[in-house]
């Protein structure tokens, strides 16, 4: 409330953790307004640099795990994707909606975010915004107060609760004015970069790619498995993950449904590789040869390799290392 007792504005705001979005907050924290910062968490992005945001900026905070239906429409989005499998506008679209319910909920006045016109041309242009608004469902109720002297006023600024001549004109790549911006509000820490969206990572895209075109029902395990090792497509259309290092054994081993099956040299050191269950003879025999190559084996003999599948089911294996050639071949990325 304010002292003359009327109910403070409110405004719910996207919050990647990212300077941008701090200086949005701090921009209309300046002229009293109540704020609630969300992010949003899916196995393509966290959220704990929107929640340490958040924290230095002692604002309320709430965090949303979208997992399903962003993955539903990263699968077939409609408005396509970026430079990579990047849905931005259906994304922003979609996660404005979301929070677009929440201010409704809460009874709420507006919708914010730190983007900035022109900052990445094919998502933060003029059109692009326009049409993550409609998108949303919320037309109108979405300030962008670092670039909002540029475009069209919205309803929290006709109305009276936002004052748009304390909002700014940024526009473009450079990150001078933000700069100045965070000197001028004394944010001089912020959550570090890094942790980003993965569908903006050509690696990672290209894994995704091909896994939706061969696994179109893929899940969120199957999302989880393309972060680690070494990926391969046998010709029976199985695919192998093998640990490129400690770290990624331990993480693939919690990965495994119960039909798959676990490969794993038996006399020397070597990764521990996940094979789809279901692989025929052939594909467990390439599996077990791409396992030993990225073993201590010698590459010359063959060595002894152990598939385990469901049930504790075991089978031992002769193979030869497999040749660069064929890792070349099967090689998904
Ligand atoms: S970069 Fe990732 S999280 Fe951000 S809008 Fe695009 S798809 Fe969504």
């Amino acid at each position: 409330m304010t002292p003359d007792g009327k109910r403070k504005t409110r405004g719910i705001g996207l919050m990647s953790g990212g300077l941008d979005s701090m200086l949005a907050v701090r921009v209309l924290l300046e002229q009293g307004i109540d704020v609630l910062g969300m992010t949003f968490r899916t196995p393509f992005f966290g959220s704990a640099r929107g929640e340490a945001a958040a924290a230095l900026l002692g604002i309320s905070h709430r965090v949303l795990d979208i997992t399903e239906d962003h993955l539903r429409m990263v699968k077939d989005p409609a408005h396509g994707y970026g430079k990579n499998m990047n849905p931005c506008i259906d994304c922003h679209g979609m996660m404005f909606k979301i929070a677009g319910d929440l201010m409704e909920e809460l009874e709420a006045d507006f919708l914010f975010s730190g983007e900035v016109l022109g900052q990445r041309p094919m998502s933060q242009n003029m059109a692009a915004l326009r049409l993550v608004e409609k998108l949303s469902g919320y037309p109108g109720r979405i300030l962008r107060p670092l670039s909002a002297r540029l475009l069209p006023e919205t309803e929290p600024e006709r109305e009276g609760l936002v004052d748009r001549s304390a909002l700014l004109d940024i526009q473009g790549r450079s990150r001078r004015r933000q700069m100045e911006l965070a000197e001028r509000f004394g944010i001089r820490e912020f959550p570090s970069p890094g942790g980003g969206c993965l569908l903006t990572d050509p690696g990672f895209s290209a894994r995704l790619r091909e896994l939706l075109d061969r696994k179109p029902l893929a899940d969120a395990l199957d999302i989880e498995r393309l972060k680690v090792g070494r990926h391969f497509r046998l010709s029976g259309g199985s695919k192998v993950v093998v640990g490129r290092h400690q770290s990624d054994n331990e993480v693939i081993e919690g990965l495994f449904r119960p039909e798959d099956l676990v490969v794993k040299v038996v006399d020397f050191p070597g990764p521990v590789s996940l094979l789809e269950g279901g692989a025929a003879e052939d594909d467990r025999r390439v599996a077990a040869s791409i396992t030993a190559r990225y073993s201590k084996a010698p590459r010359e003999v063959d060595c002894q390799v152990r598939i385990v599948g469901p049930g504790g089911s075991e089978q031992v294996v002769d193979v030869r290392p497999a040749a660069d050639a064929l890792l070349e071949e099967l090689r998904i990325d």
